[in-house]
């Protein structure tokens, strides 16, 4: 869009989800709910439409995107599954598992959407909004979260109108996003290797049998959601906070008290849920800085713990 007009605010009913696949299919730009954080979805298969989204993020040309599907044949086209590949895309969804496989080389993708790499990074959404808007639109949509490139991942509509409104097409409200963390990102090698580029709300005991999935940090900017510095508050964030200092706005957990709390009951899921709002919270609030307590790396605990340190650095 032009950066100059209204972002409509679609209702996830059958009559938004029906505008937003009619703006999708004419190469605008739609923020959609997904059961991991909000998205930017635009047409994968249409050059001006993957640039407006890095154009309205500020998102650096390098940083590839992942591409939703309604089905596994839809996947089929665009990347070469392995038997292995295969039956993991089978056993996790749809859900909040992203796979990077080999691109297919007739792949109906625009080329920036893999940042000239070999490689695509696709996903199944368990989201029955996002599901629906595939469906709808016919179009497979490339969607990074739905914020400003560096900045905070959105978890609700209102996240993505406070950093995007007037630069996007529009935001559809399918209410809180329920994990609140970016997918877990697994790459499926050639030779049957399994690599975590990203941890996040998908549970790999479910992989138990598929093989091995060691966490490796890649070696190049194969998934920039792994750079050091990302999710950046603005502000300096202080991690394992048993209490606040005066100047900061404290994010607790379990028995730390905070003036939020990412789960009162220490509850990691719940936590992951809110890690978002908290840290939007924290960031809108007057003091200058921001203190989180410990959480357990155990479970999502462990995505959890990875954007915090990305969000100090
Ligand atoms: P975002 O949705 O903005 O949180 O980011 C999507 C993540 O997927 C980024 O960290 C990307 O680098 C990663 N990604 C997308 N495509 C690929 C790919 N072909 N290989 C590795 N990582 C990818
Ligand atoms: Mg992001």
């Amino acid at each position: 869009m032009s950066g100059k007009n209204a972002t409509e605010t679609l209702g996830a009913d059958a009559a938004g989800i029906a505008r937003a696949a009619r703006i999708l299919q004419s190469g605008g730009l739609v923020a959609v709910p997904t059961e991991t954080v909000y998205g930017l979805a635009a047409r994968a298969d249409d050059t001006a439409a993957v640039a407006k989204i890095y154009a309205a993020k500020g998102r650096p040309g390098f940083n590839p995107l992942i591409v939703h599907v309604d089905t596994l044949t839809q996947a089929e086209a665009l990347a070469e599954f392995s038997d292995l590949a295969r039956q993991i895309a089978r056993a996790a969804w749809p859900g909040p598992l992203t796979l990077v496989l080999p691109r297919r080389a007739d792949a109906p993708l625009a080329d920036a959407v893999s940042a000239g790499l070999p490689t695509i990074a696709l996903r199944m959404p368990a989201h029955p909004v996002m599901r629906t808007l595939i469906r709808e639109s016919g179009c497979v949509l490339a969607a990074p979260s739905a914020n400003l490139s560096n900045a905070i991942s959105p978890t609700t509509a209102a996240h993505v109108a406070a950093s995007l409104g007037g630069r996007i097409d529009a935001i559809l409200d399918g209410g809180a996003c329920e994990n609140g963390l970016e997918s877990t990102i697994l790459a499926v090698r050639h030779d049957g290797t399994l690599d975590i580029l990203r941890p996040g709300p998908f549970d790999l005991a479910r992989l138990r049998g598929f093989g091995s999935a060691a966490d490796r940090p890649a070696a190049n900017i194969e998934a920039p959601g792994q750079l050091r510095s990302h999710y950046s508050p603005g502000k300096p964030v202080r991690l394992n906070a048993d209490k606040p200092h005066q100047d900061e706005f404290m994010i607790g957990f379990g028995a730390v008290e905070g003036h939020c709390t990412l789960s009162a009951s220490g509850d990691v899921a719940e936590a992951g849920g809110n890690l978002y709002a908290a840290l939007h919270e924290a960031a809108a609030s007057q003091l200058p800085r921001i203190a989180v307590a410990p959480i357990p790396a155990e479970g999502i605990g462990t995505a959890i713990n990875d954007r915090l340190r990305r969000a100090a650095a």
